[in-house]
């Protein structure tokens, strides 16, 4: 791995099934679908243990489906807080070891490590001492795949699943690709896939070798693209952000509900979890999204956008919950009542939070001393920069949580 770049992709085995068995050793052996409280509700397979793929079970699978197929297994609504604690715990070790980590989901990254290499003795070395790190730190099993560019990373990292360790040396990125079948290589969908089948291309190595004109003729800018991933070519950059794109939080109700107070104060919750995200990463963000998730699994996404970025729990919550007021009344106007599944709120177009200057940052000073005075005067609730109305209304619909 000394010629061009060297790039790892990251990605946890059955991550929130292994979460689960993690944390309830009671699981672990046994097959866990995460997903819903049993084999006969509604909705999807959002994770399976490698105990339960045996089974035939798989990720999108309906749960119902998943029943017939493994009728014994350990159905678990599933815990988002624990996946987003575990998935932060594992960025965090990507990011002791380079910048350059670009999270592409909860279980997923792409590292650059070119120019941290020397520091840690190589790539391959990396890679294992990631292994390691997230196996003793978090308690999760990572596969890795080690190559020049992102594809072969990706396409290594999901070869040998679980526990996997795949290098790719460098040169050998077209010979990797070679024997794959199609569907392995990025951009090729159904679609294209019956187009290369018209031609009796089945493998990677056999598109590689393929006219590239012809694929030019026939699927445009398209065509040679894949035709040069084919060839093991991808200049792609594992764009790091410091800056995330952005911040948000769902529920999945342990029974799906049409009661709008227990809908709104979950609303609530999450808005609050969000506007501390955001504080304590001191970002703001314009962009309010409402995600609703109505039986059996259509998804409703409703969002707004804001003149000034916000970090406000009640602005965002007020925003969200006019989204949802909005699809709801839509719902009923079409006769659709189902109920609610899942409901979620993101801020995005995130920024950072300005610096203050030396002079607002003075202004503030003296403001807060006034403020203080004034507390010291009249007591400490006659002033409160969330008015009597919003602390009203927090009262009202937290109290609605124990109903
Ligand atoms: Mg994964």
């Amino acid at each position: 791995m000394n010629a061009g770049r060297a790039i790892l992709h990251c990605d946890l085995d059955a991550f929130y099934a292994s979460v689960e068995q993690r944390d309830h050793p009671e699981y672990r052996g046994k097959p866990v679908i995460v997903g819903g409280d049993g084999p006969s509700e509604r909705g999807v397979v959002m994770a399976a243990s490698y105990e339960a793929r045996a089974f035939g079970v798989r990720s999108a699978m309906p749960l119902a489906i998943a029943g017939r197929l493994c009728p014994d297994g350990i159905y678990v609504p599933g815990n988002f807080d624990r996946y987003v604690e575990a998935s932060d715990a594992v960025m965090a070790i990507f990011a002791e070891r380079t910048p350059l980590v670009e999270p592409i989901s909860l279980d997923e990254a792409f590292l650059d490590v070119t120019a941290t290499e020397h520091l840690f003795g190589g790539a391959v070395e990396m890679a294992r001492e990631i292994k390691r790190a997230v196996r003793s730190t978090c308690g999760l099993v990572v596969s890795v795949g080690v190559a020049t560019n992102k594809l072969c990373a990706k396409v290594g990292s999901d070869l040998r699943k679980p526990d996997g360790l795949v290098i790719v040396p460098a040169g050998g990125e077209a010979a990797f690709l070679a024997p794959l079948p199609l569907e392995r290589l990025w951009g090729v969908g159904p679609k294209t896939r019956e187009v290369l089948a018209g031609w009796d291309l089945r493998t990677i190595g056999q598109l590689a070798r393929f006219d590239r004109t012809a694929l030019e003729t026939r699927l445009g800018d398209h065509g040679s693209a894949i035709w040069e991933r084919a060839n093991g070519i991808d200049d792609a950059t594992v764009a790091s952000e410091h800056v995330p794109k952005s911040v948000g939080h769902s529920h999945t109700f342990d029974e799906n509900t049409l009661d709008p107070a227990k809908i709104e104060s979950t609303l609530l919750l999450l808005s609050e979890g969000v506007g501390r995200r955001l504080r304590e990463h001191a970002l703001r963000g314009r962009t309010i999204t409402m995600t609703l998730r109505v039986a059996p699994f259509e998804t409703r996404t409703r969002q707004r956008t804001l003149g000034d970025a916000t970090n406000d729990d009640l602005t965002i919550y007020r925003i969200a919950r006019q989204l949802l007021r909005g699809a709801l009344a839509e719902d009923r106007e079409g006769g659709r009542t189902s109920p609610v599944r899942l409901i979620g709120v993101a801020v995005s177009g995130l920024s950072e939070g300005e610096q203050l200057g030396l002079f607002d940052a003075a202004r503030h000073a003296r403001l807060n001393a006034a403020l203080d005075a004034v507390r010291a005067r009249f007591g400490k609730d006659a002033l409160d920069r969330a008015s009597a109305r919003e602390v009203h209304e927090r009262r009202r619909l937290s109290g609605h949580r124990s109903r």
